[in-house]
């Protein structure tokens, strides 16, 4: 047996690849993660990134489209109404668009830390 060398969670989160063999596909619709890798057979059931991912796309997106309006609004002075639209189908599209890879990434770093939910048992 092949000795593997160690998979990049960035790597693996944002091609949205099994954090431990960086092949499998992680998550089986848009947003769910798959029971098990399909490749390597590591166990996802655990897998939750929580409110990780939702929390940097906002905060990523917010920072791209806050100026985007002001730029609309402003720079380009156009209508109010057409400027909001623009800039809410931006934020509606970036924001779906970064969410699967987000979660993907913090699942591959919680992968790799062997992160898991603070139980309070582990503290002795
Ligand atoms: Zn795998």
């Amino acid at each position: 047996m092949t000795e593997r060398a160690p998979i990049s969670p960035w790597v693996a989160g944002l091609r949205l690849r099994c954090p431990q063999c960086g092949e499998g596909k992680v998550f089986a619709g848009y947003l769910r993660f798959r029971d098990t890798c399909s490749v390597c057979g590591a166990d996802f059931k655990a897998a939750d990134a929580g409110d990780g991912p939702a929390v940097f796309v906002i905060l990523v997106v917010g920072a791209i489209v806050a100026p985007l309006l002001i730029i609309f609004q402003y720079g380009l002075h156009l209508p109010g109404w057409l400027a909001l639209t623009l800039t809410m189908v931006a934020a509606i599209v970036l924001c779906l668009a970064m969410l699967p890879p987000f979660k993907a990434l913090l699942f591959a770093f919680q992968w790799k830390h062997k992160a898991r939910e603070a139980t309070g048992k582990d503290i002795q």
